[in-house]
């Protein structure tokens, strides 16, 4: 089959299952142990915080390993509220994955306002949009960094200077950033962000979150590991996992970006040329573009069906989101960016990973250009 649906998941790198192993046999000793065997399992968790504060630009204690993108989400929000207790305002971007977006309900019945952001047609955040949306009553502004359905790249830098300015905490999700975009924490002054392993290569059920020096914080499960920031012994064999998954996306960014954004540009080229029917959902300038996501619209053609007729063909892409799919709700994003529920439900994610070949590109256009033709003969 060909994959381009890496936004949705990865497989584990054999650089990562090897690195992870051992700490499933040998060394599976539970890091609070006084002992060698719990020593070598704390030594290799540290080591492991320091590859990723290395990724960001970060420092090491400024880690929390956590069981994924959603809770890093979760946990940022709910820290950043008890942090500013008197503050009753969140803004919040429309387009922000369901494990931000889904808290909305929640937090508003526990008497905030959440405010949602609009976006531009591109897909992107203004930053004005921010600053207007901004007062002394705000807690906290979520905006993610990457959007994981359409790529596009959130003015994130812009936005920290204007909420830091009315005292407000700023969060991004980097979930489909990490790996992808340069991120350098000591220039971005945001107070946290999210990342989660299986994006980049690593398993599955372990992330990480960035909380600043200096911000306070509430666990969400307190306990006395991570500094006391989340209880429950840690996953060792997944944090060593994502550490390794963090210096291979480290060296995909460095040298691999050129390549994956020609294949990607290729897939675009080579699909609209040919029907001008087809148009990209997301920002046309390339900086403001993660290299490895293109979403197109095929206006006038049910994307759902598309899709399947794909997945006969052993090509496997996405409608929006894995998250909701399985309904046949348009996406969020989508609509958010002023389109129509027959425009958003009109499109496809093809999210392009490190195994991805010319070979698979040339074979998605062919198959799908064949697909397309027929239906347009059928109508
Ligand atoms: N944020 C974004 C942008 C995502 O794409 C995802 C994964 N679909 C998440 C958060 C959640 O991450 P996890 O699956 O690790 O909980």
């Amino acid at each position: 089959f060909i994959d381009l649906d890496s936004s949705a998941t990865t497989p584990v790198s054999p650089g990562v299952l090897e690195s992870m192993i051992p700490y499933f046999r040998e060394d599976y000793g539970n890091p609070s142990s006084p002992y060698p065997l719990g020593e070598r399992a704390k030594e290799a968790v540290s080591q492991a915080r320091e590859k990723l504060a290395w990724l960001l630009s970060a420092q090491s204690r400024e880690i929390l390993f956590t069981s994924g993108g959603t809770e890093s989400n979760q946990t940022a929000v709910r820290g950043a509220l008890s942090a500013r207790p008197g503050k009753k305002e969140i803004l919040i971007s429309s387009i922000e994955h369901s494990s931000i977006l889904g808290l909305a309900p929640f937090l508003e019945k526990e008497g905030y306002k959440v405010t949602l952001l609009p976006v531009n047609p591109c897909g992107r955040i203004e930053p004005e949009t921010v600053r207007n949306a901004l007062s002394e009553n705000t807690a906290l502004v979520s905006v993610m960094w990457v959007n994981n359905e359409t790529g596009a790249i959130q003015p994130i830098e812009e936005i920290v200077a204007d909420a830091h300015k009315a005292g407000a905490l700023v969060h991004t999700d980097a979930v489909a950033a990490t790996g992808k975009v340069p991120i350098d924490l000591s220039k971005v002054r945001v107070d946290s962000l999210s990342m989660s392993s299986h994006k980049i290569y690593g398993p599955k059920g372990i992330g990480a979150l960035f909380l600043r020096k200096g911000e306070t914080f509430s666990s969400l499960m307190p306990g006395s590991q991570e500094r006391k920031r989340r209880g429950g012994t840690e996953n060792v064999p997944g944090i060593v996992g994502l550490g390794y998954a963090a210096v291979e996306a480290a060296e995909f960014l460095q040298n691999s970006i050129a390549k994956i954004t020609l294949l990607r540009d290729h897939l675009e080229e080579s699909l609209m040329d040919y029907f001008p029917f087809i148009r990209r959902n997301g920002p046309k300038e390339p900086s403001f573009r993660a290299p490895h996501i293109t979403n197109l619209g095929f206006l006038g053609i049910a994307a759902e069906k598309l899709l399947m007729d794909l997945v006969r063909e052993g090509i496997y892409v996405s409608m929006g989101s894995a998250c909701s799919s399985g309904s046949i709700d348009p996406s969020h994003v989508l609509t958010a960016m002023g389109q129509t529920r027959e425009e958003a439900l009109s499109a496809l994610r093809f999210s392009l990973g490190r195994s991805t070949t010319a070979r698979d590109i040339d074979r998605t256009t062919t198959i799908l250009s064949g697909i397309l033709k027929e239906k347009r003969r059928a109508s």
